[in-house]
């Protein structure tokens, strides 16, 4: 299994995604469920490190960086993982031995239910050091891995859709991240629009709901 997982991530998850049109359930998503939670109170603690963060109250739980270390951060760009399955884990062992990065390229990865939970939010080890990340190739002087948090959500857009609970988490984070950096709506983009992006890609797919997203967060 782990072996079939980790083929499918070394063909789609640099590679881009094949092109294939089929017959896809529509998802409606809910407009509703944080409508409430303009304001995410952060904790200030230190973060525990990994996977501790789920749906509810829980949710914000080491999104806040430890004080020391924590930059400005100016843009958050959208991914997919290309992939039908994964988690941090995952794409973290994939990105060491593949790309010989440090570890995962992002620095939040949102579950769909495979490895990890459906809209749960991983915290990589990117976030919690607030290091440069690896996941927008070329932008001008790396500006994006520099200045921009990354974040991923499992699955294959181009083929399916985010569920609902993705994109439920996925609001709520990015509103999160506006609110702590003053980030704008305009600064929010998937990554094959992210300005001066170097690389040719689809990514986050084209069934991503860049509009919906856009209508849900922030200003
Ligand atoms: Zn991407």
């Amino acid at each position: 299994m782990l072996n079939k997982v980790l083929l499918l991530c070394s063909i789609f998850v640099l590679g881009g995604c094949a092109v294939q049109d089929e017959p896809m359930p529509q998802i409606t998503y809910d407009t509703d469920y944080y409508k409430s939670s303009e304001t995410v109170k952060p904790r200030l603690s230190t973060p525990a490190p990994g996977r501790a963060v789920s749906g509810g109250e829980g949710l914000t739980q080491g999104w806040v960086p430890p004080s020391s270390v924590e930059k400005k951060w100016t843009a958050i760009v959208i991914h997919h993982s290309g992939t039908k399955n994964g988690d941090s884990a995952i794409f973290d062992k994939w990105h060491r031995e593949n790309n010989h990065w440090q570890g995962v390229g992002y620095d939040f990865v949102v579950g769909n239910g495979s490895n990890s939970g459906n809209g749960e939010v991983e915290v990589t080890y990117r976030w919690q050091k607030q290091v440069t990340g690896a996941h927008v190739g070329g932008t001008p002087g790396n500006w994006a891995n520099k200045d921009a948090v990354g974040i991923c959500l499992v699955g294959d857009f181009n083929k399916t859709q985010p569920t609902n609970a993705q994109m439920q988490s996925l609001v709520k984070l990015v509103r999160f991240l506006q609110n702590r950096y003053g980030i704008p709506r305009s600064r929010v983009y998937g990554h094959k629009d992210t300005p001066g992006v170097g690389t040719v890609t689809d990514c986050p797919g084209r069934n991503f709901p860049m509009t919906w997203l856009k209508s849900q967060v922030l200003p």
